[in-house]
């Protein structure tokens, strides 16, 4: 049997893994995408410390990478499937493996909102996106995208493609937008990016191999339609929490700890994901400690 496994290798479950192999534990971490997770998204991360002129969320992620490697810790990609938990141990199910440990961490993050219109499934992952990691390689300076929400992520998103030459247009639904006030300035400042409030979106389709967005008014008076080469959607994340039993709150599970995006689910920082992956480590060394006397 393992020590402890960690699922999902973000900024929490880096942190946590980290802190574990130092601890000598032997630890293994699942990942079934990209090392570094969500942040792998970031344009300008600007308040981690320890970089006073911010740094890139790509570049933050090869950082973290290194780190790992440095603590000879070498990710599995897998996607865990099933957590299984027996009487002092977890059976992992990770596509195809079954493995058994005596902690787990979970660090699985966010799963995005859905927009809850009519969205054309055949253009998602190739003319409309959730995360910006997967549209930026198919960017030609010339296209136009389109990117629905007015939180940070959406103010962020935006910056990030008009640094790498596209034109944006930005549609949110409040008269105001929810994002920093310093990230709505730089927005302002920007020419390649506009600004349109006050519009939901009602359908997503492609027409004549063209995508084509289809706006309300808030207050129902006006259409309006948009033609984008691309569509970036970024209105809120909920926890990626399927893998926990349904009834966790109620029965603390022992050995099982919750760290980063996927336990607050509101509040979405590194700074925090870090923390928690850090207190959820040394929960695990606590425990595992307890079970050995
Ligand atoms: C555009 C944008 C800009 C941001 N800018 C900032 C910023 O400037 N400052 C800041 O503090 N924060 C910022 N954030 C937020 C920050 O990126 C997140 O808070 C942070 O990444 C959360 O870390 P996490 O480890 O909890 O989750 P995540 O980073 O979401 O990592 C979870 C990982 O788990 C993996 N996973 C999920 N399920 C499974 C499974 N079943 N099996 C295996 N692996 C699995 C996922 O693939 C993912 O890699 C930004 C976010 C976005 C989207």
């Amino acid at each position: 049997m393992c020590d402890v496994a960690v699922i999902g290798a973000g900024p929490a479950g880096i942190a946590a893994s980290i802190y574990l192999k130092r601890a000598g534990l032997d630890v293994t971490l699942f990942e079934k995408d990209e090392i570094g997770g969500l942040l792998l998204n970031a344009h300008l991360v600007e308040n981690y410390p320890g970089f006073p002129l911010g740094i890139e969320g790509k570049q933050l992620c090869r950082l973290m990478k290194r780190h790992l490697k440095k603590w000879n810790i070498k990710p599995i990609k897998k996607e865990v499937k099933e957590i299984i938990i027996e009487k002092n141990s977890f059976i992992l199910n990770a596509q195809g493996s079954e493995n058994t440990f005596r902690a787990v961490i979970l660090a699985t993050g966010t799963t995005p909102n859905e927009l809850g219109i009519p969205v054309e499934q055949a253009v998602v992952g190739k003319l409309v996106f959730y995360e910006i990691k997967e549209l930026l390689p198919k960017l030609k300076p010339e296209n136009v995208c389109a990117v629905i929400g007015g939180g940070d992520a959406a103010f962020d998103y935006a910056l990030n493609l008009a640094h790498n030459g596209t034109a944006v247009e930005i549609y949110f639904r409040s008269k105001k937008p929810k994002c920093l006030p310093l990230l709505e300035d730089r927005v302002k400042k920007c020419n390649a990016i506009r600004l349109r409030s006050s519009f939901i979106p009602i359908a997503i389709n492609k027409r004549e191999g063209k995508l084509e967005i289809k706006f309300r008014s808030t207050d129902g008076t006006t259409t309006h339609t948009s033609k984008p080469d691309y569509v970036l959607i970024a209105c809120g994340r909920n926890s990626n929490n399927g893998l926990l039993p349904k009834d966790l709150e109620k029965n603390n599970i022992s050995g099982l700890y919750i760290a980063g995006d996927v336990r607050t689910g509101k509040f979405r920082q590194i700074g925090i994901a870090v923390g928690e992956g850090t207190i959820a480590a040394m929960n695990v060394e606590t425990y595992l400690r307890g079970l050995k006397t």
